[in-house]
């Protein structure tokens, strides 16, 4: 049997750069060696956006339409969607039981995202809690492996916890999953904060068009103590270096001696990296389009993708269920 690999991505927004280099990049190249399941996190999106409930099916369509775009092939992979599947909640609330809130309080990314979404004095219950779903997202399917940005990595530290005491608990039932880290695991927000993230509008989209990338790069941070082309360049604080080590494997390490010896100058450098940017983005765009206009046939794929998940989680329920003695009628 093929090992498993559950990713995903929480529908608040069309996917960026980040998402590729972090983690779609490995969800194309494992998909044949792995039986792949790609969540469209629609409950986790109401985590912080609860208030719009209104933007998710067309977050839940672009999300699905940026995956096939780079790669994903439904045919090997399945794509599905969180809310469709009641078992995920089910076990969301036996996970709950295993995780103490003192735990999830000092999870450096909830700290990192409260703050971002306001929510340090009045936390809401859900997000607190969300990476306990998450970790009812990644073992439903018993996954082996999660590709993720480094974000995540205490939450995959958490559904190893959460695995490790069910199975001491109840008998093993319960997958042990690895995180994957891609070479480029945080991508920077093009003003120069840690991340680029849908939620902090610091991104370039798959779907933008050759001159929005243009005029975003044009804008971005680069190093601040560079004012002159031939002053001498530090390419390790400079966002727009990060871009061309993420998305120019060729001719970065040309590009970093360069801007160290003050031989290029950040102009020239953007010119190079909206050149490779567009580049790279050109048949993800048409692919992009193709699907845009085949709106159907999008979701027919997330009904079988979906189909297919479902029968998993109820096999994996019956398991856990009967574990944890909740089969009365049986
Ligand atoms: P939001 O701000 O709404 O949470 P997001 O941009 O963080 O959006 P998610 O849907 O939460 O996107 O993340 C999906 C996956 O993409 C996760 O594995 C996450 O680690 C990864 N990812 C997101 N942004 C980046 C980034 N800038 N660099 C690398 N990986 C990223
Ligand atoms: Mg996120």
């Amino acid at each position: 049997m093929k090992k498993r690999v559950l990713t995903g991505d929480r529908p608040t927004g069309p996917l960026h750069l980040g998402h590729y280099v972090g983690t779609i990049i490995n969800r194309v190249k494992l998909q044949k060696e792995y039986e792949t399941f790609i969540i469209i996190a629609d409950v986790q999106a109401l985590t912080t956006n609860f208030e719009h409930p209104e933007l998710l099916k067309n977050d839940v369509f672009q999300v699905a339409v940026d995956n096939l775009a780079c790669g994903v092939d439904p045919n090997i992979s399945s794509i599905f969607i969180q809310s469709m599947i009641p078992e995920i909640a089910e076990l969301t609330v036996y996970y709950s039981m295993l995780v103490s809130v003192n735990l999830l309080s000092h999870n450096p990314t909830i700290k990192t995202e409260a703050k971002q979404y306001n929510f340090e004095k009045s936390m809401p219950y859900g997000f607190l809690g969300y990476p306990v779903s998450q970790a009812a997202d990644i073992t439903f399917c018993k996954a082996n492996l999660v590709p993720v940005g480094e974000d995540q990595l205490p939450h995959i530290e958490l559904t190893r916890k959460i695995v490790r005491k069910f199975n001491q608990l109840y008998g093993e039932v319960l997958v042990e999953p690895e995180p994957l880290l891609s070479h480029m695991p945080r991508l920077p927000g093009l003003d120069g904060g840690a991340k680029m993230s849908k939620s902090l509008g610091n991104c370039i989209y798959l779907g933008d068009s050759k001159e929005v990338v243009e005029k975003k790069i044009k804008r971005a941070v680069t190093d601040p103590k560079r004012i002159h082309p031939t002053d001498l360049g530090h390419p390790e604080v400079c966002t727009v270096f990060t871009y061309h080590k993420a998305f120019n494997q060729n001719d970065y390490l040309e590009i970093e001696h360069s801007c160290r010896e003050g031989k290029i100058g950040c102009v020239a450098c953007k010119e190079k990296l909206i050149s490779v940017i567009n580049q790279f983005l050109e048949p993800i765009r048409e692919r992009r389009k193709y699907y845009e206009e085949r709106k159907k046939e999008v979701m027919e794929i997330l009904y079988e993708g979906t189909k297919k998940a479902k029968k998993i989680a109820e096999e994996t329920l019956e398991e856990v269920r009967a574990a944890i003695k909740i089969d009365y009628f049986k």
